[in-house]
């Protein structure tokens, strides 16, 4: 028999449906924010990733998969998408379209030589978008919306949004410098990847995972703390667009992001979700304002992200077992005529104040009508009989804690609503639209 690749997986007929419920997320996200896809070939000459990504990354060191094909060429399968889709942009002339910037997404397998684990593959999907032609701050904030509001559809609201800046060319040569001599007599108190890091692309040292609470590392200099104006200013500005659209956000000065070709705004969105383990970030990306241009394209400002979609499938099925069952907020239990007539009236007003409101249309007995509660998993019972009707008060039974109480009938709105509010955080299925998490 001969088995699959290492780091390699199919997906089933069983699974296929969640990759295309997934896909169609992308695409209708995608839609609103106006980005456009592109699809790129799944090779290409093995300089473009050499010289796009970088000689210094951990990818082109040792994660490509290179080969030399039939007629002798050097060929790479893409390790990214970013370098591909520059590429394609410069080869067709797309930096001359009328419309700019030009807000492109791709989606498609990858390849990396890693070492596979959970949210680890070897031939692993991603979902990326990139903006080429603007070097707006607004734009940075467009791209980390983007990127937000797909987890936000995703229903995936566990998220921290770290945000950093490495500056221009120039600022992140001045930073360099400093952290260079900063390190130089403190290397050897890192660990080996350290070492190793410090000779062939120093700002990589600041992001290790093994020494993050080594002081050497916590008292090195930052990126922020060499901005230019210029740059400081752009950063600002990026800050301000994101506060604007009530994003929330932590600014991480340790965060630099694993590819040579960043320059300012550097972002990742982690996912809360321990079923990741390790593997919680869904999505990295920045600023590469130099890329285009050391790709023999015009001098062209970029910026862009890529999510992982396994992880992003395993995020998602993780919230789906968090989600509780269908729910409805009140089931009307109306006992006598007289009743019933006032329990319709309510069930409109509660509905028209958007609450989800069901009752019983069979005139089943009173353990009839308690059965299909159970069924439609209400979060308040409301029970009206005559006695109720003549004081004009209702009971109320909450069903998840079974206490009742007598509302009065011209409270029970806000009474219900302040009690969705106490009880809904973990019984809410996100569409109430009344409790806090909504
Ligand atoms: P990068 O292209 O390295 O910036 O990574 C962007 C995102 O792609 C990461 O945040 C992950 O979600 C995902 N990713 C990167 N490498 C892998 C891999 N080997 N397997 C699965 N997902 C990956």
């Amino acid at each position: 028999m001969i088995n699959k690749v290492k780091g390699t997986y199919d997906i089933l007929p069983e699974d296929s449906s969640k990759w295309q419920e997934l896909e169609q997320v992308i695409s209708n996200v995608s839609r609103i924010f106006n980005f456009k896809e592109i699809r790129t070939p799944i090779f290409e000459v093995s300089d473009l990733f050499h010289r796009g990504v970088g000689e210094s990354t951990d990818i082109i060191k040792k994660e490509t998969y290179d080969f030399k094909d039939r007629g002798g060429r050097l060929i790479t399968l893409r390790p990214e998408g970013t370098a591909s889709v520059v590429r394609s942009v410069i080869e067709n002339k797309l930096y001359a379209q009328a419309n700019q910037p030009l807000k492109l997404y791709y989606q498609g397998s990858m390849f990396r030589y890693e070492r596979p684990q959970k949210g680890r593959y070897r031939q692993f999907r991603q979902f990326g978008a990139e903006a080429l032609g603007s070097n707006s701050p607004l734009i940075d904030a467009e791209i980390i919306n983007y990127a937000s509001t797909i987890l936000e559809s995703l229903r995936i609201k566990d998220i921290i949004i770290k945000i950093n800046s490495l500056g221009g060319s120039e600022s992140k040569d001045i930073y360099k410098e400093k952290l260079v001599e900063y390190l130089k007599p403190n290397i050897t108190g890192l660990c080996n990847d350290c070492q190793r890091r410090y000779e062939e692309n120093p700002l990589r040292v600041l992001d290790c995972k093994i020494d993050r609470e080594n002081p050497i590392l916590v008292d090195a200099p930052k990126p922020l703390d060499y901005l230019n104006d210029e740059d400081r200013y752009h950063f600002d500005q990026v800050i301000s667009a994101l506060d604007a659209i009530q994003l929330k956000y932590v600014i991480d000065k340790n965060l630099v992001r694993g590819l040579d070709y960043y320059t300012n705004t550097v972002f990742e969105i982690d996912a809360n979700v321990s079923t990741l383990g390790a593997q919680k970030t869904l999505v990295g990306g920045g600023r590469y304002n130099n890329l285009v241009k050391s790709l023999d394209g015009p001098e062209t400002p970029a910026v862009g992200f890529a999510f992982g979609m396994e992880r992003l499938l395993i995020a998602i099925e993780a919230v789906k077992q968090q989600t509780p069952k269908e729910f409805i907020h009140c089931y009307m239990i109306a006992l006598g005529d007289n009743a019933q007539n006032e329990a319709l009236k309510i069930v409109n007003e509660l509905r028209h104040g958007g609450l989800i409101c069901d009752y019983d249309f069979f005139n089943k007995n009173l353990k009839g009508k308690f059965k299909q509660s159970e069924r439609l998993n209400p979060m308040f019972n409301l029970i009206l009989g005559e006695d109720e009707l003549a004081e004009q008060v209702i009971n109320v039974k909450i069903t998840k804690t079974g206490i009742q109480k007598r509302v009065p009938l011209n409270g029970l709105y806000q009474f219900l609503l302040n009690s969705i509010r106490n009880v809904s955080s973990d019984s809410c299925s996100g569409n109430c639209n009344s409790c806090d998490e909504c």
